[in-house]
């Protein structure tokens, strides 16, 4: 801010300066002018036609005599300071002069009049005025010559010279306080604007500088609030955006990571630290995290809509990754990572393959079977014994049985899937249709030679649901126990209340199952001994159609078993009165 103070004080006083020298240099030019031209004038006046004939008549009386009449002519007599007037011969050597002492040297002038002419011309710049008359009389000749040495010219001068400093050195003074007052002036708005500007740097927009003049810093004032108020607007937009942007980051259930252009991780949605089961911003990077999918310069080098597609397991986790640039004014500024967990695509479309061989593979043996039989037949060509053809007939026709079951039950699951599974909705006995179940299983149990009892409370509430399914899942259940319990085996069941829930279970002292085959014994197909399951008629799919059915009814089946000991099955389901 100093720095305009002293360059206005600076351009004020070099303008004085060089204004009072032009002034100066005028003045003592126009006082030197004068004087030499007044000078020039008087001289003319004085040597008039007629003083010059009368001098011309002294000639015959010496130079003395000529001497003393010059300086009695007003004008060239010693009253004027510097001024002296001398009678020359006409070689040029004094003869008589005002001032003996004094030398006359050879000027212009004086060569002129030696030459016969008057001599009267002088420069502003010699130090001396002078005129130089040829005087020529009858016998003698002379030179009469005034030298002026300038004196009263010079006091003039010196005057003004005074003068001009002393003015000078007053306007400089005056200046100094002007151009002070003035810097002031200017510099209070400009103090002004500095500190706003340094505000809205901070980042403060709170206040609006006041505009206290119509000139251009009023203009620059004003401009200034304009721009700030756009930059707020501006920033306000920005962190908007920033705002939506990081919560749709926040939110999204696909990850999102951030690196820049060194591989370094700028940013990673909570997402993508579920994902990947650590935090990005605690690994070492890009390399680190997907180096072995792919190489960064590889994705910075990409155009825009390029990307890279790839995958990458991080535990059980199938992860997908689409991998694009971004960039900054042009050049590759890093590399944004989506990633999308494709776990369950992955699982049920290994489910849907593992589902269809094993279609395949459970038609295909009663197939074969059914083949083979009927091909030995034929090349028998009735050539069998009839007993023997009889028990293959009713291979055959178990085996088509067999497969029209599985046929059946995979036609029953995959109503379910698609949700086509029409349902006859009722308010029933939940304890009748036990006892239905328990009666239409009763003759197998018999066969089995299990004991089947039945321990059903009179008061149980009743259901509502489709009672054919219920019960379908209940004979599923017990025929099943029946099925994998030694003949001669034991089999409960029993049923209650548990809030408001009803619950029937089926309890059997058969083979039990290992606990490891527990969890997947809902899969369809699956079964812990293939070979009994089959012997038995089993599909392998009647617990997952039991678990469809109670899934509908917002109903449970849960399967407790002891390996060698025996097997709980509980049915749970909603009682008819219940919110539920
Ligand atoms: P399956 O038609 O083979 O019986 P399920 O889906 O009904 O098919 O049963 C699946 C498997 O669960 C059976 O193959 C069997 O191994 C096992 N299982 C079911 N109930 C019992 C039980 N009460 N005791 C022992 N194992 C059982």
């Amino acid at each position: 801010m100093g720095s305009i103070r002293t360059k206005l004080v600076l351009i004020m006083m070099l303008l004085i300066l060089a204004l009072m020298t032009v002034v100066g240099s005028f003045l003592i030019n126009g006082v030197g002018n004068f004087y030499i031209d007044q000078f020039y004038d008087e001289m003319g006046r004085t040597f008039s036609q007629e003083f010059i004939r009368q001098l011309q008549d002294t000639t015959d009386e010496g130079a003395e005599e000529m001497k003393e009449r010059l300086m009695a002519k007003a004008g060239l007599g010693i009253d004027i300071a510097g001024r002296n007037v001398y009678v020359l011969d006409s070689g040029g050597a004094v003869l008589a002069g005002s001032d003996q002492t004094a030398a006359v040297s050879t000027t212009t002038n004086l060569l002129a009049a030696l030459n016969g002419q008057v001599g009267q011309d002088s420069s502003i710049t010699s130090p001396y005025m002078d005129l130089a008359v040829p005087i020529t009389g009858d016998n003698a000749s002379y030179i009469v010559y005034v030298l002026d040495n300038k004196s009263t010219v010079n006091d003039l001068t010196a005057n003004v010279m005074d003068i001009i400093v002393q003015s000078l050195i007053m306007g400089m003074g005056i200046c100094l306080v002007l151009s002070v007052l003035l810097a002031q002036i200017l510099i209070t708005p400009l103090r002004a604007l500095s500190k706003g500007t340094r505000r809205v740097a901070a980042g403060d927009f709170s206040e609006k500088l006041e505009v206290t003049s119509r000139d251009e810093i009023g203009a620059l004032t004003r401009d200034f609030n304009d721009m700030s108020r756009v930059l707020r607007d501006t920033l306000a937009a920005a962190e908007n955006e920033r705002n939506k942007l990081s919560t749709l980051f926040l939110h999204m259930t696909d990850g999102v990571v951030a690196f820049d252009a060194q591989g370094r991780v700028i940013h990673a949605n909570p997402a993508a630290v579920q994902m990947l089961g650590c935090d990005p911003a605690k690994s070492g990077g890009f390399d680190e995290m997907f180096g072995q999918e792919t190489q960064l310069p590889q994705v910075l080098d990409l155009e825009s809509p390029e990307f890279v597609e790839t995958e990458k397991t991080v535990g059980d986790r199938s992860l997908e990754l689409f991998m694009a640039p971004f960039t900054t004014e042009g050049s590759p500024a890093g590399v944004i990572v989506v990633i999308h967990d494709v776990t369950e695509q992955r699982k049920s479309e290994q489910t849907r393959r593992e589902f269809v061989a094993n279609v395949s593979h459970e038609l295909r043996t009663p197939l074969t079977n059914v083949k083979s039989y009927a091909e030995t037949m034929a090349d028998a060509a009735g050539d069998l014994p009839p007993e023997l053809q009889q028990q293959f007939l009713s291979v055959i026709i178990n085996e088509a049985d067999r497969m029209t079951r599985i046929v059946q039950d995979l036609l029953t699951l995959s109503k379910f899937d698609y949700g086509k599974m029409e349902m006859n909705i009722s308010r029933f006995s939940f304890a009748g249709a036990i006892r239905d179940v328990a009666e239409a299983v009763a003759m197998d149990a018999r066969n089995h030679g299990h004991t089947l009892t039945v321990d059903v409370p009179d008061d149980l509430p009743e259901v509502n649901g489709d009672r054919d399914r219920i019960q379908q899942v209940l004979i599923n259940v017990v025929s099943n126990a029946i099925k994998y319990t030694p003949n001669g085996g034991r089999i409960e069941l029993l049923a209650g209340v548990s809030g408001e829930m009803v619950w029937a279970k089926v309890r059997d002292n058969g083979i039990g199952i290992p606990e490891k085959d527990l969890p997947r014994l809902f899969e369809r197909f699956y079964r812990v001994d293939k070979a009994r399951s089959r012997e038995s008629g089993g599909t392998g799919l009647g617990l997952s159609i039991a678990s469809e059915i109670l899934r509908q009814h917002k109903g449970e089946i849960a399967i407790d078993s002891v390996y060698g000991k025996g097997t709980t099955v509980t049915v749970t389901l909603p009682a008819a009165d219940s919110q539920a």
